[in-house]
């Protein structure tokens, strides 16, 4: 079963109703793509989720109209102040000239790859990583191709986000006529004072005609939480 925030699609909506409005909130405000992201992001983390696990629960979430009006209207307010801080504040690194990332995704089959999320741990201390970054590899040893600039592998861990790690592959082109293909991918972690982490992940995916463009949380396939732990003395091997 999948779980859906159904608050998600609301604020992305609003975010695109906004920004592509003729007069958007103010004329010099940037409506580009990674300013659309963080404004989303910045709401997000502002509303109360709203969580649903199957048709009957939209069914259920869509029943109070006024209540719908009012969250809508918060969502709005919300959308406006958050995207006057981002611009505010707007991300030197990040070219905001585009509407829209330009991505040239391959024509044709592929195999779209879901976003492959873990979380981190220190196995003595049971707290978030934050200090290192995490590798996917393929099956040759290589660094995944991610999709665009906004993906990073390795991935770096920051401090307050869980440990939490994410990659969102760049899909593979298929080039047989194999319907499915197993993909084979190693995340891996290294950081002195810690034994290497290495765990593998097996994804058997159906060949798709088009390659998936927009992310989705649904799409996301977790793994299981992993440990990091410190090395293994020499002397406590001797003494098994
Ligand atoms: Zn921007």
């Amino acid at each position: 079963m999948e779980i859906h925030n159904l608050m998600e699609d609301m604020v992305r909506s609003t975010v695109d109703e906004l920004f592509d409005a003729d007069k958007p909130g103010q004329p010099s405000w940037c409506t580009c793509q990674q300013c659309r992201m963080d404004v989303a992001c910045y709401v997000l983390n502002r509303m109360k989720p709203e969580y649903v696990v199957s048709s009957r629960g939209v069914a259920h979430a869509e029943q109070d109209y006024n209540e719908k009006l009012q969250r809508l209207a918060d969502v709005v307010s919300t959308v406006r102040e958050g995207w006057a801080r981002i611009n505010a504040t707007r991300r030197p690194h990040f070219d905001h000239t585009s509407v829209a990332p330009v991505i040239s995704l391959p024509d044709g089959p592929v195999y779209n790859i879901p976003p492959i999320m873990g979380r981190l741990f220190d196995g003595a201390t049971f707290a978030p990583i934050d200090n290192l970054a995490v590798s996917l590899l393929d099956e040759k040893g290589q660094l995944v191709p991610m999709m665009d600039g906004n993906w990073q592998n390795p991935c770096p861990l920051v401090k307050n986000t869980g440990g939490t790690f994410i990659f969102w592959t760049y899909p593979v082109l298929a080039t047989s006529e194999r319907p499915e293909r197993l993909f084979t991918f190693r995340v891996s972690a290294q950081a002195e004072g810690y034994d290497e982490l290495s765990h593998f992940v097996e994804l058997r995916l159906a060949v798709e005609n088009k390659a998936q463009d927009q992310f989705s949380m649904q799409a996301v396939y977790k793994l299981p939480d992993m440990y990091l732990f410190p090395p293994t003395k020499d002397e406590d091997l001797e003494s098994e």
